[in-house]
C-alpha cells in the first residue's frame, strides 16, 4: 500500500470514530495543488544531469502551507502527499495557524559535491517560486536537508526579487534569521510530551530503557535531552546499523563519535559488553521507551509483534503502518503519533516566521516558554479524546486534528 493509501485510511478511521461530516473527509483526501519540475544542473564532471522535484501543497484553510523537503533517492510524489496531509493534520494538533505541505527531490546528496548540491537547492527554488512565500509557503528541513540549505533556499527566493522575505524558509541558520532552539525542536517537543506520559504513568527515567533508532538531527537531539534528564539510552543507530548496550550508552560520547567518524557503528569498541546489530534487530530489543526517529514503515504486521518497548515515540513521520498499529495496540504497546510527537519542530518553524516577519529575536528561554504549553495541551487535548473514544492515540491526535479543521472549514468554505 502506498504511504498516501495509508494516510487516507488513518483518516477514513478517525472520520468513522468521530462521525465526522462526510464532505471534510472529502476534501482533506485530496491535495489543493501538486507540483513536479524537472532541475538540470551542470555536474563537476561537466555533464548535465537532471533531476525531478515535488511540492504538495495539501491544506491551507489554517494558514500558509508549511512543511519540509526532504532529499531522498526513494522519494516519490505519493510518499510527498502523505507527507503533507500529515504536516496539515500536525499543525492542527498543535493548533497553529498553519497549513500542510511538503516537498523532495530525488536525489542522495552525499553523492554530491558542495556545488551540486548548492546548484540543484538553488534550482528548486527557481522552480517553486512562484508558489512559495511566507504568507503562502513556507519550506523548512526534513530527511537529509539542513540549515545551509535552508540559507542558500532563501538566499535564491531573495535574489528573484523578493526583499528582505527571509521567512519564506524555517530552519536557518541562526546567523541568517534562524531561530533560537529550532535545531533540538522535534526532540524537545518530543521529550515534552513524553515528561507528561511519565508524570501521569509514575515512569522513573532512572529505571527506564530508551532505544533511538535514527541518529540524525532528531535522534541525536533526543539521546542527548532524554540522557539529561536520567534516561538510560541502551540502544541507538544510524542508516549503517546500531549498537546495544544493557549497560547504557553515553549520549554524549555517542554524538561526539557520530560527528567524528560519520556513524554511530563505529563507536561500539568505546564500551564493554556492546551488541552490534542492523536496525531491524535494534528496534525488536528489550526496552521501556522506543524513539523512532529515521523513516516510514520500520514497524510493519511483519515485525510488529516482536516489539518488546511500552512506548513508541514517533519522532520520524510514519515509521509504524496502519497494520502494525493494530497489531501493537493489541499487544498494549502505547505510541505517540509522529503529528503529535514530533510536532514541536514545525512549531518553532513557526516562531521562527513570527519572528522573521517582526524581525524580532527570542532567547532561548523564551522559545521554550513558548513551545512548552503547546505541546502539553496538545497531549492533553489527545489523550482526553483517546478516553472518550477508547482509540488509539493515532486515532485520537487525527480526531483533534480534524475537530478544528472541520471548524475552520466549514466557518470559510470549501466549495
Ligand atoms: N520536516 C519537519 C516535519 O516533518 C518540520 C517541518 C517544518 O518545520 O515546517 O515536521
Amino acid at each position: 500500500m502506498s504511504l498516501f493509501k495509508s494516510t487516507l485510511k488513518q483518516i477514513q478511521e478517525a472520520a468513522e470514530i468521530m462521525k465526522l461530516d462526510q464532505d471534510i473527509v472529502t476534501v482533506l483526501s485530496h491535495p489543493k495543488r501538486v507540483l513536479q519540475v524537472s532541475l538540470p544542473i551542470r555536474m563537476d564532471s561537466g555533464e548535465i544531469k537532471v533531476f525531478q522535484g515535488f511540492r504538495v501543497q495539501h491544506n491551507d484553510v489554517a494558514g500558509p502551507f508549511k512543511g519540509g523537503i526532504r532529499y531522498h533517492e526513494q522519494v516519490d510524489m505519493e510518499e510527498v502527499k502523505a507527507l503533507a496531509t500529515w504536516m496539515t493534520m500536525k499543525c492542527s494538533v498543535v493548533g497553529i495557524p498553519l497549513g500542510g505541505g511538503k516537498g523532495g527531490i530525488i536525489v542522495n546528496p552525499k553523492t554530491l559535491s558542495k556545488r551540486e548540491l548548492e546548484q540543484l537547492t538553488r534550482k528548486y527554488i527557481d522552480r517553486v517560486q512562484a508558489l512559495i512565500g511566507p504568507d503562502r509557503d513556507v519550506p523548512a528541513p526534513d530527511v537529509n536537508t539542513n540549515p545551509q540549505i535552508m540559507a542558500w533556499m532563501a538566499d535564491e527566493y531573495m535574489k528573484l526579487g523578493n526583499l528582505n522575505k527571509n521567512g519564506v524558509v524555517t530552519g536557518k541558520p541562526l546567523h541568517v534569521g534562524g531561530s533560537k532552539g529550532r535545531d533540538e525542536a522535534t526532540s524537545r517537543g518530543g521529550a515534552y510530551v513524553l515528561s507528561e506520559i511519565a508524570k501521569e504513568r509514575g515512569i522513573k527515567p532512572e529505571n527506564t530503557k530508551v532505544i533511538i533508532q535514527g541518529f540524525g538531527n532528531a535522534g541525536s537531539h533526543m539521546a542527548r535531552i532524554l540522557a539529561e534528564e536520567g534516561y538510560k539510552i541502551v540502544g541507538v543507530s544510524d542508516s549503517k546499523g546500531g549498537v546495544y548496550c544493557e549497560d547504557g550508552l553515553d549520549a554524549p560520547c555517542m554524538i561526539k563519535c557520530k560527528t567524528e567518524k560519520g556513524t554511530v557503528t563505529k563507536c561500539e569498541t568505546m564500551y564493554n559488553h556492546c551488541e552490534s546489530l542492523s536496525n531491524e534487530e535494534l528496534i525488536e530489543k528489550d526496552c521501556e521507551i522506543l524513539v523512532l526517529a529515521a523513516l516510514e514503515n520500520q514497524i510493519t504486521e511483519e515485525n510488529a509483534d516482536r516489539i518488546k518497548a511500552k512506548y513508541i515515540i514517533e519522532l520520524a513521520n510514519g515509521p509504524v503502518t496502519p497494520e502494525a498499529d493494530k497489531i501493537l495496540d493489541k499487544k498494549g504497546i502505547a505510541v505517540v503519533p509522529d503529528i503529535l510527537a514530533n510536532a514541536g519542530g514545525v512549531t518553532v518553524s513557526y516562531f521562527e516566521l513570527v519572528q522573521n516577519q517582526n524581525n524580532y529575536y527570542w532567547s532561548a528561554e523564551k522559545i521554550q516558554r513558548r513551545l512548552k504549553p503547546i505541546m502539553v495541551n496538545a497531549w492533553k487535548r489527545v489523550a482526553e479524546i483517546q478516553k472518550k473514544y477508547h482509540c488509539t492515540l493515532r486515532q485520537a491526535a487525527f480526531i483533534s486534528a480534524m475537530v478544528r479543521l472541520e471548524e475552520m472549514l466549514k466557518s470559510r468554505g470549501f466549495e
